[in-house]
């Protein structure tokens, strides 16, 4: 049994992420044990299919000894270098080449930060190192998407469009804009792409036509928007997008932190739409969560830019622990596991998944199914025909997230009524069966609700 010390100690000290301070404490900590493949235990020695990869990074899944070893043999020999002065560990240098080679294009040249926020982050600076070393500093102004995310840090925050990480905040700021999402399910326009892409390419065109095209430095877009629901846009959106960036020479910024390393498919999402942008944001399956890792890509024209123009000085980005050489092993060893067999069963479990949820369609609490390969989502309603969100007053989020959990599933319950699902790579057909099934069994506890019956009927 979990102590209640621990719960205690956790409520008194630990400061949780993206919560609300007074509904965990008021509620409690549950703790995790142990995990191995796609199973978690927690302190109590309750099991749970985790489908949701932790926070959608855990791909390669739990246990995986190639890992624990490439780390503990790094931690042995080196377990520190710094980037700073002209000094570079082994696996760093290794992992920043694979990288180059596996990546789209001539995004030849990696940035190692933590995690995904530092990522974003960084990309605002060299973006705005970019244009001074090019004479045009007035670039100044940043364009990202409705319902998306870019992390949590000051600047990066502020292209995030989810209304959270606003409030309080003080941000967006002033040089930071945003256009309507493509989400397919409620779009004004319709769901057929090509006035879906239409709809977005003009929505750019007129925000260019604004700003001015001399005065906007870049545009961020993530592959498929997952904090803000899992929105997948129609196939060629981002090719579309690309090209409206180009013609106005904008710098076009693809944020794969949860897109990449396999979780739709190939390595990098936008290979699909045969995308090269000049930057690409990546972190969490880089090094799978064993331990924290992000990357930033940027091409050669970019990369060519930026040394030229500081010539002889130091370009002042960077942190003490930028390409830490543990976690480089541990990208090394990831590397190695999706390129020998990983990525393919993760693909195979993608279709089953899909294959699973979209044979949810005709419960009568879901208005959606959507995704792609490890990433999708189902968008509950309570009248298919109105697309009438579930009733928000009575937090039908929390419920269907403790439901889960007490089936064995850990999945993510949006605050909009949609719950999103991004199981481990590794999975097996009896991991993607049973995620559908408690899933089954989670909305069908659902619609027992009262509250949510009273509003199906109404
Ligand atoms: N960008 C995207 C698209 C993300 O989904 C996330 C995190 O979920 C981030 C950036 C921020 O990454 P991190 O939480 O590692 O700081």
């Amino acid at each position: 049994m979990l102590s209640n010390s621990l719960i205690e100690l956790d409520r008194a000290h630990l400061v949780h992420p993206v919560s609300s301070y007074r509904g965990h404490e008021a509620l409690g900590v549950r703790v995790l044990r142990s995990a191995k493949g796609a199973t978690l235990t927690d302190a109590s020695g309750h099991q749970l299919l985790d489908g949701f990869a932790g926070l959608w990074c855990v791909n390669v899944g739990y246990g995986q000894e190639s890992i624990v070893e490439a780390a503990t043999k790094q931690l042995r020999e080196l377990p520190y270098a710094t980037g700073y002065f002209g000094l570079g560990s082994d696996p760093a240098i290794r992992l920043a080449a694979r990288l180059a080679e596996l990546a789209p294009g001539d995004l030849n040249h990696v940035y190692f930060t933590l995690g995904g926020s530092d990522a974003v982050d960084s990309t605002i600076r060299f973006i705005r190192y970019y244009y001074h070393a090019k004479g045009t500093p007035q670039k100044d102004q940043f364009i990202s998407v409705e319902h998306g995310y870019h992390g949590s840090s000051t600047a990066g925050s502020g292209l995030t469009a989810i209304p959270a990480f606003h409030a309080g905040f003080g941000v967006p700021y002033s040089w930071q804009h945003k256009i309507p999402s493509h989400y397919t399910y409620r779009n004004p326009v319709g769901s057929h792409p090509q006035a879906i892409i239409a709809a977005s390419v003009a929505a750019l065109r007129a925000k260019i036509a604004e700003l001015g095209a001399d005065r906007i430095a870049a545009f961020y877009v993530e592959p498929i928007q997952g904090s803000g629901g899992v929105l997948v846009p129609p196939p060629s959106w981002l090719k579309a997008m690309h090209a409206v960036c180009k013609e106005n020479d904008i710098l076009f910024v693809v944020d794969e932190v949860i897109t990449g390393f396999g979780r739709v498919g190939p390595f990098f999402a936008c290979e699909e739409d045969d995308v090269v942008p000049d930057f690409m944001t990546t972190a969490k399956g880089l090094t799978s969560g064993y331990v924290p890792m992000g990357a930033v890509f940027m091409s050669d024209r970019v990369y060519n830019t930026i040394a030229d123009g500081a010539g002889k000085t130091a370009v002042g980005h960077g942190y003490t622990y930028s390409a830490h050489p543990v976690s480089a092993a541990v990208g090394l060893a990831c590397l190695d596991l999706y390129e020998n067999g990983l990525l393919a069963n993760g693909r195979k479990a993608g279709h089953r998944l899909m294959e699973g949820l979209r044979a949810l369609a005709d419960h009568p609490l879901v208005g959606d199914v959507r995704g792609r390969g490890m990433l999708a989502a189902i968008e509950l309603v309570t009248d298919k025909e109105r697309k009438t969100p579930l009733p928000a007053e009575a937090d039908a989020a929390r419920r269907i997230f403790d439901r889960a959990w007490d089936n064995g599933l850990v999945i993510r319950a949006f605050a909009q009524g949609v719950l999103g699902l991004a199981p481990p790579l590794c999975c097996t057909d009896a991991d993607i069966d049973g995620i559908i099934e408690r899933t089954r069994m989670t909305l069908d506890q659902t619609l027992e609700d009262r509250d949510v019956r009273a509003a199906m009927k109404g």
